[in-house]
């Protein structure tokens, strides 16, 4: 009998990689003095505890699909869902950390970025058991829902979908910008603006403004589908 490996990655290594987030938010709460930062490793161990249940979740899931059942469609949401709950707890825990100006702070926990690549390896983890459950949703269900939403905090970093070399994922630009695409409203940086503008005149301003690579690909009524959309979304 052959064992059928489902997972992408292992579950030991997804466990280690709780573990030694777990310990450096241990090693911090430690050193706090201040209540601030003690707020911020209570935020991020609820997250993680969130994630864990996420991930235990995940693990039926998968086992369910070795057995040959398929999990509705709510089961793989549920996952998601708690996964980007603990993602904002954790971008909140990242916020109250820097403000609270802690002075024994551990050099991993000097600043955001600083915190975010500590605890890198774990946030990987987790991005991992996302795109798993994105491809088996859209294999079995033949659908896919992708929401773009940008973490608190990096509300200027570039949104437009490039594609890791020699992979098939797609990742967010994140370069540094100011500007945002007139139709689809995602923040762009200079590269991934086309030379193609729109004509607009409305609460988001009058004249010619600049479209993304995307959107440029568009025919004019559809750009305008797309922003009414979005400014109705977004009203
Ligand atoms: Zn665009
Ligand atoms: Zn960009």
């Amino acid at each position: 009998m052959t064992t059928k490996k489902t997972a992408a990655f292992d579950q030991q290594q997804m466990t280690s990689a709780m573990g030694k987030a777990r310990y450096l938010w241990t090693t911090f709460a430690r050193r706090a003095t201040s209540a601030l930062a003690l707020a911020a490793a209570a935020q991020a161990f609820g997250a993680l505890a969130r994630e864990m249940d996420a991930y235990d979740a995940y693990l039926l899931l998968q086992h369910q699909e070795e057995e040959g059942e398929t999990p509705t469609i709510c089961a793989y949401e549920e996952v998601l869902i708690v996964l980007s709950r603990a993602g904002e707890n954790w971008y909140r825990a990242a916020k109250t950390l820097q403000a609270s100006s802690e002075e024994t702070l551990p050099t991993a926990f000097a600043n955001r970025e600083a915190l975010v690549t500590t605890c890198l390896e774990q946030r990987l983890r987790l991005v991992e058991v996302c795109t798993h459950l994105l491809k088996l949703l859209q294999k079995k269900h033949k659908i896919l829902l992708l929401v773009e939403s940008q973490l608190p905090g990096y509300e200027d970093d570039c949104m437009y979908l490039v594609r890791i070399p020699n992979s098939g994922y797609l990742v967010c630009c994140n370069a540094a910008t100011e500007e945002h695409c007139i139709a689809c409203g995602r923040p762009t940086c200079p590269a991934h603006f086309s030379a193609r503008t729109l004509y607009v005149q409305d609460r988001e301003g009058k004249g010619d403004f600049t479209l993304c690579w995307k959107s440029a690909q568009l025919p004019r009524e559809e750009l305008e589908i797309v922003r009414q959309l979005r400014l109705s979304l977004n009203s």
